[in-house]
């Protein structure tokens, strides 16, 4: 039998017809595309606007340059995320600095955050770990800039609001494993219309002031067309995840493991199932679930605060010896899901 993947993309008619669209336009380039997916992202969010971008890494570096962060300033960035956010950080000449997660949740602890803040820190990026939104309301009271990093979390509310609305300017990815996806890809959103003309003027090199440095971020219009035709599938691919995470919920109850930890006023979206096993068994479960054709894996590799040898980050050293991510996609067809759910019930009994 065919391996499980851990994510697959969902691709059909609508981004097959869109796709087949550009070409037969001969226009490859950013044009009536891109103006699309960036109009259809921002009304989705009902922000300002949207700028689109070659990744979400690239959409990072340009919203904390909008936010007039320079070399040297420091950038708070929870020790649970990947390292693409730590990159983004460097890239833009600042200087990372790593805020403990909760371990149950995986969010940005916002105790921590008050903790690590000094009179040199400039902006705050918060990831909504595996699609469930952090507490904005409490972080954003510690008064440092808030960027909303949704890369995992497209779609996910809290107390109604959809996540990226609440920070001075958020960004989302659009990679292949991704809540939608259009191979590489990346937006910055804000209702600031200042923040959203200074990105705009650095995404890409032009001729006015030639001397300005500017980026290579472009998005291509064959991108933009997957992804207006994967946004205006996101509600289904959202209603399917949540559908997908009530089924293992009940059919894994009673196994030695947590089942992820939903906050009462939030909607999450289910980018990753996580489950939390005894500590020290992740790699037992990975490896018997991939013995069974499942494809398990940590959801974060490695931390930073372990990537860089920090110590101090109880929370992400828990969260990280304890969290194993389940296949769940709306990809995933139904014998599949079937096979998933017979596969984990066997592995979280025995090795969990
Ligand atoms: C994927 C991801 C990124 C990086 O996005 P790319 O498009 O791969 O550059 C940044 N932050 C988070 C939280 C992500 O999940």
């Amino acid at each position: 039998m065919p391996v499980i993947t851990h994510s697959r993309p969902s691709l059909g008619l609508p981004e097959f017809r869109s796709v087949w669209a550009v070409l037969q336009s001969h226009q490859l380039g950013a044009g009536p595309w891109v103006r699309r997916f960036e109009r259809a992202f921002a009304a989705h969010l009902g922000l300002r606007g949207a700028v689109a971008v070659s990744s979400g890494t690239a959409a990072l570096h340009l919203a904390l340059l909008a936010l007039g962060i320079r070399p040297g300033d420091e950038v708070l960035i929870p020790s649970f995320a990947c390292v693409a956010v730590w990159q983004a950080v460097r890239v833009a000449g600042a200087v990372p600095r790593l805020v403990d997660v909760e371990p149950d949740t995986f969010n940005l602890c916002p105790v921590d955050l008050r903790r690590r803040v000094t009179p040199r820190s400039r902006a705050v990026i918060v990831t909504h770990a595996f699609g469930f939104p952090a507490d904005v309301r409490a972080i954003g009271r510690v008064g440092v800039p808030l960027v909303e990093d949704c890369a995992q979390a497209l779609g996910a509310t809290d107390h109604g609001r959809p996540v990226g609305t609440v920070g001075r300017v958020a960004v989302c990815s659009f990679y292949a494993t991704k809540m939608i996806a259009t191979g590489e890809g990346g937006m910055l959103v804000s209702q600031d219309a200042a923040v959203l003309a200074r990105a705009r003027d650095l995404r890409a090199y032009h001729d006015k002031s030639p001397d300005r440095v500017r980026y290579n971020y472009r998005m291509s219009d064959l991108a933009a067309a997957l992804g207006v035709a994967q946004l205006g599938r996101l509600p289904q691919f959202i209603a399917r995840r949540r559908a997908l995470a009530a089924r293992y919920r009940r059919a894994w109850r009673g196994l030695p493991v947590a089942h992820p930890v939903v906050a009462p006023s939030t909607a999450p979206v289910f980018y990753r199932y996580v489950v939390r096993v005894r500590e020290g068994r992740v790699d037992r479960v990975v490896a018997a679930a991939a013995a069974r054709g499942v494809t398990c894996a940590r959801p974060v590799p490695v931390p930073l605060h372990r990537a860089f040898g920090i110590a101090g980050y109880a929370g992400a050293e828990a969260a990280w010896c304890r969290a194993v991510s389940v296949p769940i996609y709306p990809a995933l067809e139904e014998p599949e899901v079937g096979r998933v759910l017979a596969v984990m019930q066997a592995v979280l009994r025995r090795v969990a």
